[in-house]
């Protein structure tokens, strides 16, 4: 067994987790001493109620609802999040809440960033850009799989570049986390099925990423276990809210594995196959994640033999390299059974990516911050060849 040289936790945001929770939390709310919220959110939501309970539950907690933002739409761009900042900043607000999924999160540090320090927000792209706190965030989580309700990343569209931009900074990382499983039991089987592979992929290269530690292995471990053991039942009985705990929960753990140690070539592929091909974020890595479990295989033999029997695969008698490939067909298998059962893609040709696209995208992903904490390092050549054989 090694340990690393150094590595640290750190986890600023307060997690609370409860069915039917979003309906009252104004316990935690009250430690944040905020008065008035600006609420992040998409149209979508408000068929099911949701924005609408959570606007009753900060009314009752005697936080005033500045605003209401509900523009966000998948892979949300610069230009509504600019947009957004500046209705939040007319409304006054002290606070902002998101409800909804990985995109309506995402647009809400983008906003909350904006909101608090001015500016454009390509000027924030990249990482370590902020010097100091901002108005502090709630996430209300409706998918499960993104973990963005605990990260420090945000990750915004920029159709000028064609490219998903990231804005990595400890400041983005939400205060408050309120998980309700409640939120989730409407999630279409596709969507249920793509956000359970997101969380899969954060946890499993959060597992072999370079700066994985032991605090990080112990949390993706456990949503590797979870995942496996529950997301083909969360998508045949989305209506089983114990189901959809165990995923909600799978997610958030996932979130803050990689939170600390990052992602790796798998997020770095999908990461150009949304922003130059508009693949869904789940989808993509759904798709890469045993192409990129093939190509770090050398390097972490023995994680990946962990990972399998994470998955809950009888490992005993296999070698090392037999074990982890075990898993990586694992993957695969899981891959074509949520095909079946939800319709999630398999091959990129099903989603519309061109195959002349792909040396592009290629050279796409090789400028992700992703690739860096990749256990082995990325070459454009092989990128593209996994690129290939997913197609
Ligand atoms: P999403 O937020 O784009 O939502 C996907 C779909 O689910 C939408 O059509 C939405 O209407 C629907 N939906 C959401 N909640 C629902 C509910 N309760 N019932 C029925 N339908 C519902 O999807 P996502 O996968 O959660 O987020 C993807 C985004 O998150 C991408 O932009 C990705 O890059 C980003 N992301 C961010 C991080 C991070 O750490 N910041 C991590 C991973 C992914």
């Amino acid at each position: 067994m090694e340990f690393p040289d150094f590595f640290q936790f750190h986890l600023p945001t307060r997690i609370v987790f409860g069915k039917g929770l979003s309906a009252d939390f104004s316990a935690e709310l009250a430690e944040l001493k905020v008065t008035r919220a600006f609420l992040v959110t998409e149209k979508f939501l408000h068929t099911l109620g949701i924005p609408e309970r959570v606007m009753t539950a900060l009314q009752a907690a005697g936080v005033a609802v500045a605003g209401c933002f509900d523009e966000v739409v998948p892979n949300s761009e610069v230009a509504l999040c600019e947009r957004g900042a500046e209705l939040a900043r007319k409304a006054g607000a002290d606070c902002v809440v998101a409800v909804g999924g990985g995109s309506s999160i995402d647009t809400a540090k983008a906003i909350a960033l904006l909101l608090s320090e001015g500016g454009r927000l390509l000027d924030y792209q990249g990482a370590q850009t902020l010097t100091r706190p901002l108005k502090p965030m709630v996430a209300i989580p409706t998918t499960a799989g993104t973990g963005s309700e605990v990260t420090m990343v945000a990750v915004i569209n920029d159709p000028e570049s064609e490219s998903k931009i990231s804005l990595v900074d400890r400041f983005l990382t939400p205060a408050l986390a309120v998980l309700d499983p409640e939120l989730t039991l409407t999630l279409p089987k596709r969507i249920t099925a793509a956000t359970g592979m997101d969380a899969l992929t954060h946890a499993v290269e959060a597992y072999v990423d370079i700066e994985s530690s032991p605090f990080s292995d112990a949390l993706a471990a456990q949503a590797i276990r979870l995942v496996s053991k529950l997301l083909l039942a969360a998508v045949t009985e989305g209506g089983d809210v114990e189901v959809r705990s165990g995923m909600q929960i799978a997610s958030t753990l996932a979130g803050v594995a990689f939170n600390h140690s990052m992602v790796g070539v798998v997020h770095g592929m999908a990461h150009a196959l949304g922003g130059m091909c508009h693949v869904v974020h789940g989808e993509a890595n759904a798709m890469m994640l045993p192409f990129g479990m093939e190509y770090n295989l050398d390097a972490r033999e023995r994680k990946f033999a962990e990972v399998a029997r994470f998955m809950g695969i009888d490992t005993r008698g296999l070698s090392e390299r037999d074990a982890a490939l075990a898993g990586i067909d694992h993957v695969r298998q899981l891959n074509q059974k949520l095909h079946e059962l939800a319709g999630l893609p398999t091959a990129l040709s099903q989603v519309g990516v061109p195959r002349d696209k792909l040396a592009s995208v290629a050279g796409l992903a090789m400028t992700d911050g992703s690739m860096f904490y990749n256990p082995r390092e990325v070459v454009e050549d092989e990128v593209l060849g996994m690129l290939e054989r997913a197609h």
